[in-house]
């Protein structure tokens, strides 16, 4: 089972991008995905649209899409309507935006997410434009004073923040979505790190075509069990898709 752990859905104004439920699809085919973890483009308005993009989505094709649901903790978040919502929206996950919502992971409004998420069983996924932006400098730091508060809620960010060895080092909860790896040497350093079970194949298309991303796990130094984990297995356990 193929996992793509990131990809994006509906249009970004900011970066003038734009994937469709078609173009993600004939991607997939192409790259012999079966599964994608998807989530709306960045946006710092209409929030109800962005989950609606996901949850059409996922309505239609629920044997291929994974939904996250957007959430911005600044316009109010009780566990309550995040659980519900969760539902409504057929979501298996939290996406939280770092840049576009200016997430401070140690602030009390964000830490109701990981309340509402731990409640839940599900994980959260950051979301970060760049790994050297204004918020994810510091992500690391925030991380590892938030990851050990939650340390049943998985957090899955991209493995290229500065400096987030020693938060993940210290943190079993901490994933790494390897998407941004420039070489077949990044996802493999990331398994001898933190083992395969905390590694993720992902794409972040539109920006990547998955094909290309694949192939860097492929070229990956890693065992056959652990390329397995990186490329499916440790995304189906923990948005719990079972095999078949
Ligand atoms: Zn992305």
């Amino acid at each position: 089972m193929i996992v793509d752990c990131h990809a994006h859905l509906g249009e970004d104004p900011v970066y003038e991008k734009a994937q469709s439920v078609a173009q993600l699809l004939a991607r997939m085919d192409r790259a012999g995905v079966d599964w994608a973890v998807i989530q709306p483009f960045a946006r710092p308005v209409d929030i109800v649209a962005q989950r609606r993009v996901i949850a059409d989505a996922v309505a239609v094709h629920p044997d291929r899409f994974i939904g996250l649901l957007l959430v911005n903790p600044w316009l109010g978040a009780a566990p309550a309507a995040i659980t519900r919502d969760l539902r409504m929206y057929a979501c298996r996950g939290v996406l939280l935006d770092v840049e576009a919502n200016a997430i401070n992971l140690r602030r009390k409004e964000t830490q109701a997410v990981f309340e509402a998420t731990a409640t839940a069983g599900v994980p959260v996924f950051l979301h970060s434009d760049h790994p050297l932006s204004r918020i994810s400098l510091s992500l690391a730091e925030q991380l590892d004073a938030v990851a050990p508060a939650f340390a049943t809620v998985p957090i899955v960010v991209r493995s290229t923040i500065p400096a987030l060895g020693f938060a993940a080092r210290a943190h079993g909860n901490v994933y790494l979505d390897v998407h941004d790896e420039g070489s077949h040497q990044g996802p493999a350093r990331a398994v001898r790190r933190y083992g395969a079970s905390r590694v993720l194949f992902g794409s972040n298309a539109p920006t990547h075509h998955p094909y290309s991303r694949r192939a860097v796990v492929e070229a990956a130094p890693l065992s056959d069990g652990d390329r397995a984990m990186v490329l499916g297995g440790t995304a189906a356990a923990l948005f719990g898709l079972s095999r078949g």
